[in-house]
Formats: C-alpha cells, structure tokens, sequence
C-alpha cells in the first residue's frame, strides 16, 4: 500500500493472446526496475493495469465489466489509478472514458512500455497516447513466462487486414524485430533457466528482417542457442513455406506441432474473409506438412455463420475438418467487429442457425480429437512439466512436443524438466501417462 499517496505497487489484469501475456511479462518487469512493485491483488494495487484485447466483443465486454466493478473501490482509494493498455484502449482511445470516465491512463498498442514515464508525468507523455510508431521495438526487453518457459515476440502488427478481424487496425502495420534481438533474448531466458521458448506474431511466416526470413531465423536460433525446445505461432496458410516444414524436419528442436487458421472450407467464403489462399492450397500445405514430419499435431481456427455462409458452404468446412482430422480447434461463430470491412456486410446468418452450426461442429471436432488423442497410446512423449495439475493435486500436468497437455502421477516436483512420458490413454482433450523411469 502507498505511503503519502504515492504509486508503489501495481497489478495487472491480461485479457486475449500470449502477445498480451508477453507484453504483461514485459511491462510487469519494466515497472519493477523503475522501483514498483507487483502484488497478487488488486485491493493491495496503487495502480490497477488492464491489458485488453479486441479481437471479440466480448473480450472488451469484460473488460468494461471489470472496470465497472472497480468503480467504487477507486472511490474507496481516491489515489489509486487506473490504466487500460493494449487493443482495446488502441480502438476506443479518450472515447473509452465515456464508458468508464473513472479511467486514468489509456495507452495504445505501441504505447504500453510507456506507461511508468506516464505515470510519472515525464515531459511528452500524456494520459491518453495512441499513436503508432512510438515503439522503439528493440528496447522491449523480453522476459520469461514461468521459470521455464518463455515468449519472445519476434513481430508486431499484421498487413493482412481478413475482413472480420480487428487486429491490424489496433496493432498497426507489421514490423519485424531485428535477429538479433530475438537471439540475445532467446540467450538471456536459456540463462535463467527457460528450456521451452515461443516464438509469437500475428503472422510469423511473414517474419522478414533484412534477408533473413522466418526459417533462416528458427535455423539461427536452433544453432546459435542452447534453448531445449521452440515453438512458434500463428501461422497463415498463405505464407507458409516448403521451406519452413524442411526446417521443422530437420530440426529436433522445433516441437511438433503446427497451428495453421483454416478458418474456412469454401474458397467463396475464404475469398470474402481476404484470406487469398484457396482449399486446395490449403490441403497441399496439410499434405506435405504430413508427408515431411513423421509425427505432428495440427490445430486450427474456425469461423462458422460469416455472412452470407450458406448450408452448402458450411457443409464445406465440415467436410475440409473431416478430411484434415486436426488434433484440435478454435472454433467460433461469426460476431461482427465494427470498424472491419466485415462489418460493412450484411451479417445475414440467423444467430440460431450459427449456434446450431458451430454446436454441430464442435461435435465433430470432438470426436476427432478423441481420435487423434488415442492414436497417442503407447507413445513417449518428451513433455515439458508445467507444475500440478490444476483440477488436482495428484497429478502433474506437462505439454508433450504436439502441445497436448498430458496428466501424469508423481512423488516429486519436477516442474520445468523435460521427461519421458508413456500415453496410456486419452480423451478428447487431455492425455494421461506414465513416466518412463531410466534403465
Ligand atoms: S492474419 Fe488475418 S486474422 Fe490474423 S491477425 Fe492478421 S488480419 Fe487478423
């Protein structure tokens, strides 16, 4: 708690994608080495940080939900401040206070490292500063995860502008980091005991930095650093190259597991979604991933219900899910963003018919994943130990090289090592094994 009123502590509340969760990580030790101190609670907070996201309405929904809910504990706390950074206060700017006047620092998407000058008054700062093109991007200095684990953004915005999404409005044009800041901060976590590293951008396939493209830099940071395990996302199916799949072949390091946005199974629908590439692209992309990687686990984004979907169509992306037999999926049905060109459609779709849709969906997605997870029996998988399972204490829980979260029983923590572990069965959604003891 603050002495004389001053800020000294500060929690922050991180909404959407592991963008935010790095930046969190990010902004959290920024603050620490300007003299604040974080707290597990927002009651003992001086400073209170949303870092939102508004890629779905319902995500800025939550936000502006929490931020009501604090209302009346600023009243209770008149010095305390609030501070909403990233998406969401890159979309709304000074417009957000209309909702929530109670609001102190509304700092954009590329303003979120300035928020302890801002909060310190420094000359040239202000309480709202969302404009573009103030990052220095490679002073962002990345900071692990968890003890063992670790995101390194490696670009930031997105050129591609689909029509229904939000993203390259409220995180600008893509730029890459330079490699070697991605490789010195690959070396900096592998220091302190990371093991695992992810690699993030919107679009990583698109990474370009001087002549090195996404490839050349996952070789480089395979065999420049002693880090045990990398893995990158999100993938766009347009962008990803015979290159990058020999790359993910010849390197152990590289984990097994491919998050590739199909989105769609109707070039018509693929086509207004301004994804430009086709089905057909997409299935050949599939088939020489799979040809060239003996083992991989494939997921996916669906979007059901975008406007003017028909039966026909939709049948096509049920169809496309059967033919892949993905590992797993994010799966959606369409909301309108306002302020993307989607929202300009006419979203014509009855809401009944998208949730029977997606509900159909999910049903034949879940059956293929218990698929999917079965054929996993009998495998040892090299599993990253995350810590306790978090529905129980008698197991421990890890992500094998696909990124399936296996639940395993053991008398000792072993949290942060990589271990053997024997599949002895599966559901649609979790693996449970056993540790393959040594000798
Ligand atoms: S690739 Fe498309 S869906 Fe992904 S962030 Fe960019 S615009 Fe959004």
């Amino acid at each position: 708690m603050a002495s004389n009123n001053k800020i000294e502590t500060f929690h922050i509340t991180t909404f959407g994608c592991q963008m935010n969760l790095a930046d969190t990580s990010t902004l959290a030790a920024t603050l620490t080495t300007r003299g604040y101190r974080r707290v597990p609670s927002e009651a003992e907070a001086d400073l209170l940080i949303f870092n939102t996201c508004s890629v779905r309405e319902r995500a800025e929904q939550r936000v502006l939900g929490r931020l009501g809910e604090i209302s009346g504990l600023k009243r209770t706390k008149p010095h305390m401040k609030i501070a909403v950074v990233g998406c969401m206060a890159q979309r709304l700017g000074a417009e957000l206070r209309e909702q929530a006047p109670h609001v102190d620092y509304i700092l954009g998407t590329d303003r979120v490292f300035e928020l302890p000058d801002v909060v310190e008054g420094i000359e040239g700062t202000d309480s709202v500063m969302t404009a573009f093109g103030h990052e220095n991007m490679d002073l962002i200095t990345p900071v692990k995860e968890t003890p063992h684990s670790g995101f390194i953004t490696i670009s930031r915005g997105c050129d591609n502008y689909c029509t229904y999404c939000i993203v390259p409005y409220v995180r600008g044009r893509e730029r890459s980091h330079s490699v070697d800041y991605i490789v010195d901060g690959v070396k900096k976590m592998v220091d302190e005991g990371v093991v695992e590293i992810t690699l993030l951008g919107q679009n990583v396939n698109s990474y370009l930095y001087e002549k090195t493209d996404f490839s050349d830099l996952l070789a480089r940071v395979a065999h420049e650093t002693a880090i045990e395990r990398i893995r990158f996302m999100t993938s766009h199916p347009k962008d990803l190259s015979h290159k990058l799949v020999d790359v993910m072949a010849d390197e152990p390091k590289l984990m097994r597991h491919l998050h590739l946005p199909m989105q769609a199974g109707s070039d018509r629908i693929l086509r207004r979604m301004g994804r430009v590439y086709s089905i057909e692209h997409y299935l050949d992309t599939v088939a020489y991933i799979r040809k060239k990687l003996d083992y991989v686990a494939l997921t996916t984004d669906l979007i059901v219900g975008f406007p003017s979907e028909t039966d026909e169509e939709y049948r096509q992306t049920l169809n496309a899910v059967r033919e892949i037999q993905f590992d797993s999926a994010f799966m959606f049905r369409y909301s309108e963003r306002p302020g993307t060109k989607a929202a300009s459609f006419d979203d014509d779709v009855p809401e009944k018919e998208k949730i029977d849709r997606l509900n159909r969906l999910i049903a034949l997605q879940q059956e293929i994943s218990l698929k999917r997870n079965q054929r996993e029996v009998e495998r040892v998988c090299h599993t990253i130990v995350e810590g306790e399972s978090r529905r129980s204490n008698e197991f421990y829980r890890g992500r094998t090289e696909g990124n399936k979260t296996v639940l395993f029983e053991t008398d000792r923590d072993c949290t942060g090592e990589v271990l053997p572990v024997r599949i002895k069965s599966a559901d649609s959604f979790t693996l449970h094994g056993d540790i393959v003891e040594a000798g």
